[in-house]
This record gives structure tokens, sequence and C-alpha cells, in this order.
């Protein structure tokens, strides 16, 4: 599950950096569902000096862009790959974002 991959990248990268208890990340919905990645965290940091750590998630929606000069936030995940007007494939302009923004 891609959650679950983004979750112990997290946790191995924030291991590498001071936190003082807070971490803020930025993700992408189109790649991971913000709640389950939440949920996951959490289950992996019981019991670790993560447990405690207050994680703000800061979302980016997705926005597809097609050659058609379609662009717009998808309705459907259908429209993650085809565009609804010309039913070509639409390039992916946000919404894979998986950044550790602070510490
Ligand atoms: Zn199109």
């Amino acid at each position: 599950m891609q959650e679950t991959d983004l979750v112990m990248n997290l946790m191995r990268e924030l291991e590498q950096r001071q936190c003082n208890g807070h971490a803020k990340v930025k993700l992408g919905t189109a790649l991971a569902d913000p709640a389950k990645f939440q949920d996951i965290f959490s289950n992996f940091s019981r019991g670790t000096y993560f447990e405690s750590l207050n994680l703000e998630i800061e979302t980016v929606d997705p926005v597809i862009s097609c050659s058609c000069g379609y662009r717009a936030s998808p309705r459907s995940p259908e429209e993650l790959s085809i565009c609804p007007v010309c039913g070509g494939e639409p390039e992916l302009e946000q919404g894979i974002e998986f950044e550790i923004l602070e510490p």
C-alpha cells in the first residue's frame, strides 16, 4: 500500500531530524489518502519516540491539464488518466507531492 511506504519513508527521514514534537508534511491527495496516512502514522508511532509527535498534513488537491486545453481538478479518479473532454491522456500538474516541510 502506497500510504504505508510513505509513512515508513517519513519516519526514517524524521529520525534524522530534530522534531521537537512537531512535523509538517505536504501530501498530494492523488498520491495518498491523508486520513489513511495519518492513521498509519499513528499506528506505527505507538510506543515509539514519535508517539507524541504532532503531525500536520498540508494537502495538495490534484489538477490535470490536457493538450486539448482542458484544465481542472478531477471530479473522479478516472479523470486522473482520461480527459473528460477529448478522452486523451491528461497530465497531472499537481497532487502527487510528498515533502517534509518541517522540521
Ligand atoms: Zn483533453
